[in-house]
């Protein structure tokens, strides 16, 4: 085994040796470090996976601590009889939440976030029943079987059990099929929903999962400490855990150990020795601290986890492939000729700029149209508007006989679409096979729960299966596992091209997918495509290349300045006059 290998395996031996070498000390140090860690890694699932970010994580660890606390002080219940309380009503409450914050663009998201970390520091200490600011004291301990945890190294045991289980199932959500959606969420909405993505569920499911860590965290802080105050669950300490995720690398779940790790002895270590050192009792580390948090944004800016395996030359490792029991369902082809897609009266305005008017085009099972013309003349808009990326002004959109009246990209990926971008939209830290399986989003069915107990494997076989023989299919057999980000421009348009057959399309929408490819690499696609319109595939190819399109299209639709100036076959278009003098002519 290769020490990298190793590494997890050791890290784990030594956390669950400590309590026989450390100090109680030590252990209740390390102890509020596991806990801040959960935090922290709800945080790399909500941040650093899925891009929300949110300060109010120190909020849901106070609303599960005050819960367990005001219970177990005032009624017969268990802290064990209050966890599935606080799971419930935070699940529900974060769900309700995320259904309206979660759609909040930019920075709004973080400024609700802001707002309800504040909202919820005034209500814990401005309410009488749960002790104001003085908060709640004398909280009963964990037992577990009976067996009261009263010793440092039974909190710490139990505190770091738990977060080793939540590191598993974060790992295990992370790695499935939900998992790659959340991991679209950075930088890929438009292409996840083009692929067929829920990408507001998938945002809504990781606030919930998140903020039920966080109370569960609050849970075990109620009773490892014995009390509660708001002081511990204010805006400062959301920041906080937002420093230790980002710190020790958001995108990273180890970064959340080494995160809260470094913050938290960083911290303790400045009160124990600065005043000492400058000789008064100002605030010193405060700004002490903030000084070194600058410096180490600097250093790492994409967190210590990411910046040591860069020095160590730790790229992803391969992963391994299951043979599957069965291959992926796939749709019923449509007969050559049929109309998979019937195009009237497309028309959109962008301000005075009409960049489509009355576009009309049908494209057949088992056939290449090509949509082409100069720069500007409206290509990549009549592509937006057919995929639903760019809603339309007028116009009437069926696929394969059904009229739809409101495209958006996930309805057009349902009904059979498979689409390119003209822009590669990749998600580039992650590696070909897994780029390529997010296009089979939808022939999969498995879910959150099947994911986090790993239920899911057998599907996921499958799925990885089919990404595997689309990547073969267009020659990139040979880079399953690498960083899609690392391929060359023109093996991630052919990427792209995997990912969208991988839906199992039966309409095929490219957008200019010969732009930067060398001629080879040209001769193949052209070879691909042909291959695809055998087997019964409608392409709409929009394109700039015209030797590549001439020798490759059945028909050719030719615009100019947002309108249909020609449409034919190959001879006709190339023979038309106004076609000559507006596009052809001119390039020469
Ligand atoms: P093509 O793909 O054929 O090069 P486009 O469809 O990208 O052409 O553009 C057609 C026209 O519409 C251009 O004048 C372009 O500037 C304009 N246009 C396209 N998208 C937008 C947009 N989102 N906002 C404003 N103008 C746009
Ligand atoms: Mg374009």
């Amino acid at each position: 085994m290769s020490a990298r290998r190793l590494l997890p395996v050791v890290t784990i031996a030594a956390i669950l040796v400590a309590p026989l070498v450390a100090s109680e000390y030590a252990l209740t140090i390390l102890t509020y470090i596991g806990l801040s860690s959960i935090v922290a890694l709800s945080l790399v699932l909500l941040t650093g996976k899925g891009g929300l970010s949110s300060f109010g994580q120190a909020a849901y660890v106070g609303i599960g601590a005050y819960i367990s606390a005001w219970f177990t002080l005032n009624t017969a219940l268990s802290p064990w009889q209050t966890l599935p309380l606080i799971v419930i009503v935070v699940a529900i409450g974060a769900w309700f939440g995320a259904l309206i914050t979660v759609r909040l663009s930019g920075h709004y998201l973080p400024l609700a976030t802001i707002a309800f970390a504040v909202a919820m520091y005034f209500v814990f200490g401005g309410s009488d029943f749960i002790g104001g600011m003085t908060g709640l004291s004398d909280l009963p301990r964990l037992t577990i079987f009976g067996f009261e945890l009263h010793t440092a190294a039974h909190s710490y045991l139990l505190v770091w059990i738990v977060l080793l289980a939540f590191m598993w199932g974060v790992r295990n959500i992370l790695d499935s099929r939900v998992g790659r959606a959340i991991r679209a969420l950075r930088g890929g909405v438009l292409m996840a929903e083009s692929m067929g993505v829920d990408t507001i569920k998938a945002k809504v499911q990781i606030f919930v999962i998140a903020c039920v860590m966080a109370a569960i965290t609050g849970w075990l802080y109620a009773h490892f400490q014995r009390f509660v105050s708001p002081a511990a669950f204010s805006l400062n300490q959301g920041i906080e855990y937002l420093f230790m995720a980002v710190i020790g690398g958001a995108a990273s779940i180890w970064g959340a150990i080494v995160g809260a790790g470094l913050i938290t002895s960083l911290k303790q270590v400045l009160q124990d020795t600065l005043p000492a050192l400058i000789g008064t009792t100002g605030n010193f580390e405060t700004v002490a601290f903030g000084v070194i948090i600058i410096v180490l944004f600097h250093v790492a800016p994409e967190g210590l986890v990411a910046a040591v395996q860069r020095k160590l030359g730790w790229t992803a490792l391969p992963g391994r492939l299951r043979p599957p029991d069965a291959a992926l369902p796939t749709r019923e082809r449509a007969a050559p000729g049929a109309a998979m897609l019937e195009v009237a009266g497309a028309t959109k305005a962008f301000g005075g700029v009409v960049a489509n008017h009355d576009i009309g085009l049908t494209l057949h099972a088992g056939e290449i149209l090509a949509l082409i013309g100069p720069n500007g003349a409206g290509k990549s808009t009549f592509f937006n508007l057919v995929t639903g990326v760019v809603p339309a002004d007028a116009g009437t959109f069926a696929f394969h006989g059904t009229a739809v009246a409101h495209l958006a990209p996930r309805t057009v990926a349902a009904l059979g679409v498979g689409r390119t971008f003209q822009h590669v939209r990749l998600l580039p830290d992650m590696s070909a096979i897994e780029n390529v399986a997010i296009g089979a989003h939808r022939r999969g069915r498995k879910g959150l729960f099947a994911a986090l107990f790993r239920l899911d494997r057998d599907e996921e076989a499958r799925l990885f299966d089919e990404a595997r023989r689309q990547l073969e299919r267009v020659g990139l057999g040979t880079h399953l596992w690498s960083e899609a980000g690392a391929l060359a421009l023109g093996q991630q348009r052919i990427l792209e091209i995997a990912r969208a057959l991988a839906l199992d399309p039966n309409v095929l929408l490219l957008d200019e997918p010969a732009a930067g490819l060398r001629y080879k690499e040209k001769q193949d696609l052209a070879a691909l495509l042909r291959e695809l319109r055998a087997e019964g595939l409608a392409i709409l190819l929009v394109e700039h290349d015209m030797d590549f399109v001439m020798k490759l299209a059945d028909r050719v639709v030719v615009m100019e300045f947002g309108e249909t100036i020609a449409e034919g076959t190959p001879a006709e278009v190339q023979a038309d006059a106004r076609v000559r003098e507006a596009y052809l002519g001119g390039a020469e």
